[in-house]
């Protein structure tokens, strides 16, 4: 495509600019219009406006003016009242005055006197005041108009009204002593009456009063010169043109030329403006406008109001308004031209401002759209390319990318062939969806529902990524996993689906998952036996303790010990003991129900919770059903063997409502019952914790001791009946005890042989046995033989050969130096594994003594069997022996028996000379006790051994 944008943009530019013109000349000329229509809107309200406002400034000037009058006229009433008062003051200080002088003479002269000083007084401005004077009675003393009146009564003078003058000027003075008074009276010469205002004042000393009188037009007169002379002083800039007229058209205030005019004929174009005036404000007291024309034709507008006291009109003229506004008309039209000239300039200059602007831009956006143009063409190339490289990717994607339409797939690369095992497009294109799925997936739901739910999930969200299982063409089970995208192709909606095969990986996961819960089950159960193992115990414990305490149940916590499963080992090989142990969980575990745990928690431990008890005695009836179960023997390998447990058991809630507490508590009560001999079972009570815990604490400090070296031999001679030589020792241990001293085997020998201790300990005890041996047949002492004694414990350990054989080889002890005492129980029992043991006793060439000889009920017929060389009669039946003739039996038929098969016999305990004797009658070979020698320490021994070689006497008692 071709793209001519530079003409396209011209055409453009200039079509803007020619309608940007058009426009704003457009506006303009609106603009224009509507200025001047406002302009001449305007115009007229002004002229009303202004009008209106002469009007109220005339109204307002006239009313002001007219106010003013109104009350300067009561100021000079009352100034004019003051002189007609003050001079009848200055009258009556006069006739005071002449009174106080002329007291002494007669009451004429003094009238005379009065007279001479006051009858030729003129005042007031026109001096048309004089005084009068009368006396109480009427009598006239002074009367400077009428002289003629004076010496006569004038009470009854009346007034031009009928009203008498004297005697309310009598009343005044009688009552108020002075006051003012008016009566009308005529002007020399004339003849309408006047009213006058008069004052009188009573000189009481004298009884007369003299009074004075003044008329009232000419208060009025000299009151209106006063406002004819303020009206002319008025300030004409703040009043401005002031006209006043009396009623008789006499002009008060104008210019020389219509002064004291009458104009009542005066008119104008035959108006008679004058009159009119006047007989409008008589009219209209408030005042009113008058329109009239001059004779030049001006229009003209007065404003008039009347003054009545005055017989007055006054009046202002109103400015010529039209002329006025007229030329506040102009001027304003004037300024506003302007103003507009200055807008259609400045909207020109701005519209040059534009269009300069428009075409710098127009310039950079065509600069623009010719970049565009390229960018577009190389853009074009670059998509065809990238077209190019798509469809590659597409065709060897090694994902599956197939187009949808309308649920049908409508094109796919060669990888979805692949996937599909399809032979070409054709092919694969024409299938329908259940063709690709197996009718259910792995998981049991329908293939076409999982499905429809997935695309919903894409056409909502616009993805989906899921995996779903799917069949190839040929019917094999693949596993996809399959993103949706919903894209628009062609304006129309489209899947784009991108398949990935994950039959591999499928696997793959499905193996480390089986890995994986093997693993799981294995860090839980024991591997031999299969069984749950301590950790997992805990765990389930845990969970049984919750639910019998919801359920308010009982709960057993049993913890059981392969008796003596040592000697299966040491005896059979680790690998039947393996079996054995497999057999004893399987059995263990078809003894109990699905509810309860068995677990293997060490190498011949047990621990059985037995779930959801009624009552305690459900837990031993199991326990029984248990022990029952293995009174018969078992067979491996066709091989016997009977299994005895020892068994401890803790019970919830009674003993403890803590899982920890409960196993801890059942291996206590188990620890018990090895300590009572074994092959039984024992609840724990609280009596246990402190026995067990002593023994514990003993066990501890046995080990400790051994590091610390604290155990030492002692050594009890045994001697040859007879000749009473030394034949040999019994090395007996002793603890030489930090904190309780001396202790002896009794207190920790059998806590020891409980434990691992004992192999330790043992081992301890030979190596000093035969390095003391040694050491005196190196010195020449001849001890004899050193009888060691050994615990069923150390025999069962499978190294204790070996061990014995380094031990005397690093201690250089012959092999026949020393003799090992094995107690009757353990010798004695018919078992290969004995026979073994003595067997290898021999292979080595240490003899064999059986200790505690007669106590252990073994059956004698055995004795045959066995490898030994020596029995040893225990001291029980020697304490007696004096005594009890069964003693005696037993001891003489042990002799024989001894002598009988070629054994040697010893005897323990021997305390007295009478239990020698005895024995030595009965042919008892060699005797050990404290007769002869208590246990002594190796120096002690040593001692007697030199004693012995030196004295070769028998040891005095
Ligand atoms: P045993 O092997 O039967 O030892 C003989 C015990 O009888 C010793 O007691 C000894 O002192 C005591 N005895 C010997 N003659 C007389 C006597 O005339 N009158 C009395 N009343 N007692 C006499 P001891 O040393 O207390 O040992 C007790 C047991 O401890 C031993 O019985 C033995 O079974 C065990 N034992 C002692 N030392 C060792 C040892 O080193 N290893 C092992 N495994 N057991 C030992
Ligand atoms: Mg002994
Ligand atoms: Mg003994």
């Amino acid at each position: 495509m071709k793209y001519n944008s530079g003409g396209l943009i011209n055409s453009l530019m200039i079509l803007s600019i020619a309608g940007f013109m058009v426009l704003t000349f457009t506006l303009l000329a609106v603009f224009t219009n509507a200025f001047y229509e406002n302009l001449d809107n305007f115009s007229s309200s002004l002229e009303i406006r202004y009008s209106k406002n002469a009007k109220i400034e005339a109204k307002d000037k006239v009313d002001k003016v007219v106010d003013f009058i109104g009350i300067y006229e009561k100021i000079l009433q009352n100034d004019t009242k003051q002189t007609v008062k003050d001079n009848v003051e200055f009258a009556y200080n006069v006739i005071s005055e002449v009174d106080k002088q002329y007291w002494d003479l007669p009451v004429s002269i003094t009238y005379q006197k009065i007279k001479d000083k006051l009858g030729n007084s003129r005042f007031f401005d026109d001096k048309s005041g004089y005084f009068f004077i009368y006396d109480m009675k009427g009598n006239c003393i002074l009367s400077p108009i009428a002289p003629k009146s004076e010496g006569k009564n004038q009470i009854n003078l009346q007034d031009s009204n009928k009203k008498y003058i004297i005697r309310r000027m009598i009343k005044i003075v009688k009552t108020q002593n002075e006051g003012f008074l008016s009566w009308f009276w005529c002007r020399p010469g004339e003849k309408i009456m006047k009213e006058k205002l008069g004052y009188v004042k009573l000189y009481k000393p004298l009884g007369i009063f003299v009074g004075t009188a003044r008329y009232k037009e000419d208060i009025l007169d000299e009151i209106k010169q006063n406002v004819t002379l303020y009206l002319k002083n008025l300030d004409k800039d703040e009043y401005g043109y002031i006209f006043a007229y009396d009623f008789s058209e006499n002009s008060m205030l104008e210019s020389s030329k219509y002064k004291k005019i009458n104009r009542w004929d005066d008119a104008a174009n035959g108006y008679h403006l004058v009159r009119y005036a006047i007989k409008g404000a008589q009219r209209d007291s408030n005042g009113f406008f008058l329109h009239y024309n001059l004779k030049s034709g001006e229009e003209k507008l007065s404003y008039i109001k009347s003054i009545p006291n005055f017989n007055w009109i006054i009046g202002t003229n109103i400015q010529n308004i039209k002329a006025v506004y007229t030329k506040e008309k102009e001027s304003l039209q004037k300024s506003m031209s302007v103003t507009l000239k200055n807008s259609i300039l400045i909207s020109i200059a701005i519209l040059a401002l534009f269009v300069l602007v428009f075409l710098l831009i127009s310039f950079k956006i065509k600069k623009l759209f010719k970049e565009l143009g390229d960018a577009i063409k190389d853009r074009t190339k670059e998509l065809i390319e990238q077209k190019n490289v798509f469809k590659k990717i597409f065709d060897t994607a090694p994902d599956g990318i197939a187009l949808s339409k309308d649920k049908r797939f409508y094109d796919c690369n060669g990888a979805v062939l692949r996937i599909f095992e399809a032979k070409s497009k054709e092919e694969f294109l024409q299938l329908e969806n259940k063709d690709y799925f197996p009718l259910e997936q792995e998981d049991g739901s329908n293939s076409m529902v999982f499905l429809e739910s997935k695309l919903d999930i894409g056409k909502q969200k616009g993805s989906v990524d899921f995996e779903i299982e799917a069949k190839t063409i040929n019917g094999r089970k693949i596993w996809l996993n399959v993103v949706i995208t919903k894209i628009i192709l062609h304006g129309e909606e489209a899947g784009y689906f991108v398949l990935r095969d994950m039959t591999d990986k499928k696997r793959i996961e499905k193996d480390l998952q089986i890995q994986q819960q093997k693993l799981i089950f294995q860090a839980k159960h024991d591997s031999l036996t299969s069984l749950p193992n301590r950790l997992f115990l805990a765990d389930r414990l845990s969970q049984s303790i919750n639910r019998a305490k919801r359920k308010e149940r009982y709960l057993a916590v049993a913890f059981l010990d392969i008796d003596n499963f040592k000697m299966v080992n040491d005896a059979f090989g680790h690998n039947m003991g393996d079996l054995l142990l497999i057999e004893i969980a399987s059995v263990l575990k078809s003894l109990i129900r699905v509810t309860d745990i068995v677990s293997r928690v060490s190498g011949d431990e047990f621990v059985l919770v037995m779930d959801d008890l009624a009552s305690i005695n459900d837990s031993s009836t199991i326990i029984q059903k248990i022990i029952d179960r293995f009174q018969e023997p078992f067979y491996i390998e066709n091989l016997p063997f009977s299994i005895t447990f020892s068994i401890g058991i803790s019970v919830y809630p009674n003993d403890s409502d803590d899982e920890q507490n409960l196993l801890k508590f059942a291996d206590m009560a188990m620890y018990r019952a090895k300590n009572c001999g074994k092959n039984r079972y024992l609840y724990y009570d609280e009596s246990m914790n402190s026995d067990v815990l002593k023994h514990m604490e003993i066990e501890q400090e046995i080990k400790r001791g051994i590091k610390n070296d604290e155990f030492v031999l002692h050594y009890q001679p045994q001697f040859e009946v007879g000749s009473k030589k030394i034949v040999g020792f019994e090395a007996l241990v002793r603890w030489q005890h930090p904190k309780l001293g001396l202790k002896f085997p009794d207190y920790f020998i059998e806590i020891a042989e409980n434990s691992r201790a004992i192999v330790a300990l043992g081992e301890v005890i030979s190596k000093k046995a035969m390095k003391q041996v040694s050491l005196w047949h190196d010195k020449g002492l001849k001890p004899g033989t050193m009888s060691i004694n050994f615990t069923s414990k150390q025999l069962q350990d499978r190294d204790f050969f070996d061990r014995l054989g380094k031990l005397l080889k690093e201690s250089g002890c012959k092999a026949e130096w020393i003799e090992a005492e094995l107690i009757e129980r353990y010798v004695m029992r018919d078992t290969q594994e004995t026979s073994n043991l003595l067997k290898c006793f021999k292979d080595m060439g240490v003899q064999v003594a059986i200790d505690d000889f007669g106590t252990g009920y073994s059956s004698l017929g055995y004795l045959k069997y066995l490898e030994i060389s020596k029995l040893k009669i225990d001291k029980v039946f020697i304490d007696d022996l004096q005594s009890n003739k069964k003693d005696r039996a037993i001891a003489k038929s042990i002799i024989d028996l001894s002598v009988g098969m070629d054994l040697k016999v010893i005897a323990e305990g021997v305390e007295n000379a009478e239990q020698y004797e005895i024995l030595e009658k009965l042919g008892c070979q060699i005797i050990q006790g404290y007769y002869f020698s208590k246990p002594i320490s190796a120096d002690e021994a040593e001692s007697l051994l030199r004693e012995k070689r030196e004295e070769k006497q028998p040891l005095p008692r």
